[in-house]
């Protein structure tokens, strides 16, 4: 058996269980509870509120006010920039902690959680880069199009109150990516965390009050979809809704904002290509992609590279490389400094997970290795081996679903024309990885391909440049000067200097 987590709760002491809502740490009005239990080891964790309609509608009337009233949206870009900059400095002090409820929540190892995205320097980071923002948020001054003499010029003023749903894969990056261009440009926020990553982000709440921020400005609810994000989304208070998640979800968020007129931005899926030319370093794109279906959240990862598209004369290399990276994955428990990878979140992703599987190999793509739950000691955890197959079509289930697991499927090409028709074959868009040495082709298949980011020989999410999807993975961009200008207005200003426009 995987090793009980409970000592590391008790050690860790720091869940309470309850949500913010203007300035207050309460329970749900009617009491209710949601019970997590641990992916890895399948434990009651602990226990935190299902918020109802009536505490979320308490929630948006708290962001509202603090908005409509409140210093916030009236604070001074300094001033704005320095709580942003203590709530950074707040998460770099708690970074060990947070990353422990986070291994909690989600079973994100520790020894995963403390590098690059998932890391507490990265989340930290996030804050800073958005307080550099709040001096920035400039309008513009144009010339006049009709006669007359006249000053006109463009103010950016915040949004009003957001309604930020998260998942639970990043929670604490994820919050992060929201909350801080959301402060930044003056805005109140309704933040819904994961029913499967609530502790965290709840202490990560308790850093930011702590930071100075005036109550009503972050208010937290928690509790699952029905009926806590449904209150969320369709509340008329809320002006802009923010989400990150699944498809299906996105597609209903973005009725509700069409129903309610209000502001979205959707950080949705992926099925995204890594295309490798066998003049690439062939070797390290088959560890890269492996990586990012195996390493650390096993393939729960939004920009998984999960479609390899590998040109027939590097499939050997590339199959033999890719089969060695997912034989060194180790399970476990998150605490345990030899554990690489994660479990999946739930009893339903794993059924889900292993269906796609069996659907592969009925569909005729050949299993190379993995395709099975875990057994022995990981048996009562939700860990499925890390599964490759070749011979995959792009018309495959495994090639066209979003699996979000430990899998990776090997697609077979010939040229690069070929290559960028496979590429851009799928409903989504949100990262590729070109590898190849010729820099030309390089080029025209960046150019080519439709998604948010594209890698050449490489790929990483950076938090100060544009992120988002083309097509079915997004609607807007997080990090940078388009995340910012996401959570503002424009306003439009007319100053006469004459009586001609009287
Ligand atoms: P999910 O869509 O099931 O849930 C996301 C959030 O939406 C959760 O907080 C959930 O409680 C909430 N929710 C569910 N039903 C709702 C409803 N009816 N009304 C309002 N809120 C509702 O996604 P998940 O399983 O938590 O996360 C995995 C998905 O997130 C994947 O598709 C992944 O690609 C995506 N994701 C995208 C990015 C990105 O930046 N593009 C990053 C991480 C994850």
């Amino acid at each position: 058996m995987v090793a009980s987590i409970k000592p590391h709760r008790d050690e860790i002491g720091l869940i309470d269980g309850l949500m913010l809502i203007g300035g207050e740490w309460v329970a749900a009005r009617d009491e209710k509870t949601w019970s997590h239990m641990h992916p890895a080891t399948g434990e009651h964790v602990a226990s935190f509120p299902v918020a109802g309609p009536e505490d979320v509608d308490r929630a948006v009337r708290a962001a509202r006010t603090a908005f409509d009233e409140g210093p916030w949206p009236r604070t001074r870009a300094g001033e704005r920039a320095r709580t942003l900059r203590k709530i950074a400095d707040l998460v770099r002090q708690h970074g060990d902690e947070l990353l422990k409820l986070q291994a909690l929540d989600n079973s994100v190892p520790l020894s995963f959680g403390s590098i690059y995205v998932t890391s507490a320097d990265f989340i930290a980071d996030a804050f800073d880069h958005h307080a550099g923002w709040t001096d920035k948020l400039a309008g513009e001054t144009l010339p006049p199009y009709q006669g007359g003499d006249h000053l006109m010029m463009t103010l950016r003023e915040p949004v009003g109150v957001v309604g930020a749903i998260i998942p639970w894969n990043a929670p604490l990056m994820l919050a992060a990516q929201k909350l801080a261009p959301a402060f930044a440009a003056g805005c109140t926020v309704v933040l819904k965390a994961s029913e499967y990553a609530t502790f965290a982000v709840l202490r990560l709440a308790r850093l930011i009050e702590e930071a100075g921020l005036p109550p009503g400005v972050l208010n937290v609810v928690t509790g699952p979809g029905e009926p806590t994000g449904d209150a969320l989304i369709n509340h008329p208070m809320v002006d802009k809704l923010s989400f990150t998640g699944s498809r299906a979800v996105g597609s209903l968020i973005m009725h509700a904002a069409a129903t309610g007129c209000k502001r979205v931005s959707l950080e949705l899926g992926g099925k995204s290509p890594a295309l490798v030319f066998p003049d690439a370093e062939v070797g390290a794109a088959a560890a890269v992609t492996m990586g990012t279906v195996t390493l650390g959240l096993s393939g729960q990862v939004c920009v998984a590279q999960t479609r390899a598209l590998v040109h027939a004369d590097a499939q050997e290399e590339f199959v033999a490389t890719a089969q060695m990276i997912g034989s060194m994955v180790a399970y476990g428990n998150p605490f345990d400094p030899d554990v690489t990878s994660s479990p999946l979140i739930n009893a339903k992703q794993l059924d889900r997970v292993l269906g796609l599987i069996a659907r592969g190999q009925e569909e005729g793509a050949t299993l190379v290795s993995g395709g099975v739950r875990a057994a022995g000691d990981l048996a009562d955890g939700n860990f499925v081996m890390p599964t490759l197959f070749t011979g995959v079509s792009n018309d495959m289930a495994i090639a066209r679903e979003e699996i979000f697991g430990p899998v990776l499927s090997v697609i077979p090409f010939t040229d690069e024309e070929e290559a960028v028709r496979i590429a851009n074959d799928t409903e989504y868009g949100l990262s590729a990885t070109v590898w190849t040495s010729d820099l030309k082709r390089a080029m025209r298949l960046t150019k080519a391909i439709r998604a948010g980011t594209v890698g050449i020989n490489g790929y990483q999410v950076e938090p100060h440049a544009a992120f988002g999807g083309f097509r079915q993975s997004g609607l807007g961009r997080e990090g940078g000067r388009e995340a910012i200008e996401s959570y503002t207005e424009v306003k439009t200003v007319l100053l006469p200097f004459t009586d001609e426009m009287m």
